[in-house]
């Protein structure tokens, strides 16, 4: 096992692992996503007043033809009574439930009509408010994002250095002793310890005797606790 030069490419290794994940974390990525998130809210949420808004429109033009209907109705009926007298008592209450009995139907869309149209107005202020904050957090959102690209452009350059300065590193170690790396560093990271006297440096156990001698003698073994490649002193 090419002890230095695999212990030399884990520290590059270990370099693009960390300036990924501090890309990751980008305050500025952050704020970025957030203020993405919040304006497809926004989107998402227009859209739906849109789509309450012609769903509305559709009902109250059903409610208005019902209502003129209705208001037809009651006035033929009130034109009928006074063209014939009723002939007794009984046909007066019953002219009289009809008439009241429609009165009421048409009160009721009437008092529909009046509600949906405070609905419609209340609906077409919330929609220009939306429209107003999405168009702003659009605004700041490209400003923004000129500025994460900016820094991602960088960071990209950047992280492809330290990509070619592991990769260069990775050419010193031999196939096999790279495979041994990688699934080591699956389970842990990072994956080599040095001996630290007769413990391992990764998990500072102690380790047994028949293994020290192992070691020394040139074995290639893993620590039993942590899994950890490694390396004699
Ligand atoms: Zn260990």
């Amino acid at each position: 096992m090419q002890t230095e030069a695999l212990w030399k490419f884990m520290q590059s290794d270990l370099d693009v692992d960390r300036f990924e994940n501090e890309m990751r974390q980008s305050p500025l990525r952050a704020k970025y996503m957030k203020q993405r998130n919040s304006l497809v809210d926004m989107q998402a949420a227009n859209k739906k007043l849109e789509e309450d808004v012609v769903a509305m429109y559709d009902r109250l033009e059903a409610v208005k033809d019902e209502a003129e209907r209705l208001a037809g109705q009651l006035a033929s009926l009130l034109a009928s009574i006074g063209d014939t007298l009723p002939e007794d008592l009984e046909e007066l209450r019953k002219q009289e439930a009809a008439v009241s009995k429609l009165e009421g139907n048409l009160q009721r869309y009437e008092q529909e009509l009046t509600r949906m149209r405070k609905d419609s107005d209340l609906k077409d202020k919330q929609q220009k408010d939306i429209r107003l904050r999405a168009a702003r957090a659009k605004a700041e959102l490209d400003k923004v994002k000129e500025e994460y690209d900016a820094e991602f452009k960088r960071d990209k350059t950047r992280l492809e250095q330290l990509r070619a300065a592991a990769e260069k590193a990775s050419k010193l170690v031999d196939e096999h002793t790279l495979a041994r790396y990688r699934a080591t560093k699956q389970h842990v990271t990072p994956p080599l310890a040095r001996m630290n006297g007769n413990r391992c440096g990764g998990c500072n156990m102690d380790l047994p005797a028949a293994m020290l001698v192992r070691l020394k003698a040139g074995e290639e073994l893993e620590c039993d606790n942590c899994g950890r490649i490694l390396i004699a002193e």
